[in-house]
């Protein structure tokens, strides 16, 4: 790479990670691009803390689109969620608009990965794309990352009480617990999310978020019942309120998602 031609890009998503590897950064590399792939299906409260990161940062975070969105899309793949196995949301809503806004310039793509995390980020192919990774590599871990985000003054992002993680608000990654969440706190989006489920009637085949039950077999209020006694089952142990989300939902589910939906 050209020093004087590479570009410095930091995709935030709307998560804790990278909203602080973005205030970590501002002042270390003052000509970094910030940006945000915006699937147009995310939580208010990520639109709200991304408004509020641009506050603390002093820059703009630039909006990138697919142009055709997650409708488009689902109607290509005639009608078929995106799931763990087949995760087209991401590789076209998150990925194709970041690499079409890299284009072949030489970048340094900035990634808010923990050192207290050995899962891998997002290790775009393109040769003219280099990873650097400055949590990993200043050792800095999950209580930095909340002090760095309370001593500028954001704090967590808002969703924080009920879901773990930012992303698409049907994100299929997401707890049991966490669709009960999104019915109390946004029941239109939890109808939303509902709607795209769909029954091939020759068949037979469910297409729905979870593998086992509809949504509206979850939002059955014998269901949030259940669901609740698990969640308090797992959460025992008194610990504080974000760090047991954390614990519970970082350390085994969401099937390590993809860190540009939601760091
Ligand atoms: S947040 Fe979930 S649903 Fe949205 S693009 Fe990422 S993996 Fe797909």
């Amino acid at each position: 790479m050209e020093i004087d031609k590479i570009r410095h890009i930091l995709c935030v998503s709307g998560g804790k990670d990278s909203a602080a590897l973005a205030i970590y950064m501002r002042d270390r590399v003052p000509q970094m691009e910030y940006v945000f792939c915006d699937t147009e299906k995310e939580l208010p409260e990520t639109y709200d803390y991304l408004a509020r990161l641009e506050g603390v940062l002093g820059r703009p975070i630039l909006t990138l689109r697919d142009g055709r969105g997650f409708d488009h899309w689902l109607n290509i793949f005639r009608g078929y969620l995106p799931s763990s196995q087949m995760r087209w949301c991401t590789r076209h809503l998150k990925l194709e608009p970041f690499e079409r806004y890299v284009g072949d310039s030489s970048v340094i793509s900035y990634v808010g990965i923990r050192a207290d995390e050995d899962r891998e980020g997002y290790i775009s192919t393109k040769p003219n794309i280099k990873p650097v990774f400055p949590f990993k590599e200043a050792g800095l871990c999950y209580t930095d990352v909340v002090r760095i985000l309370e001593e500028s003054g954001i704090g967590l992002p808002q969703y924080r009480t009920w879901r773990s993680r930012s992303g698409c608000y049907f994100c299929f990654f997401q707890q049991k617990i966490e669709w009960v969440g999104l019915l109390e706190h946004h029941p239109d989006l939890f109808e939303l999310a509902s709607q795209y489920e769909k029954v091939d009637n020759a068949t037979g085949r469910r297409f729905t978020w979870c593998d086992n039950e509809s949504l509206e077999e979850l939002s059955r209020s014998e269901r949030i019942e259940a669901i609740k006694a698990e969640y308090a089952r797992r959460t025992e142990r008194q610990i504080p309120t974000d760090r047991r989300l954390a614990e519970i939902f970082e350390d085994d589910s969401w099937e390590r998602p993809c860190l540009v939906c939601t760091l």
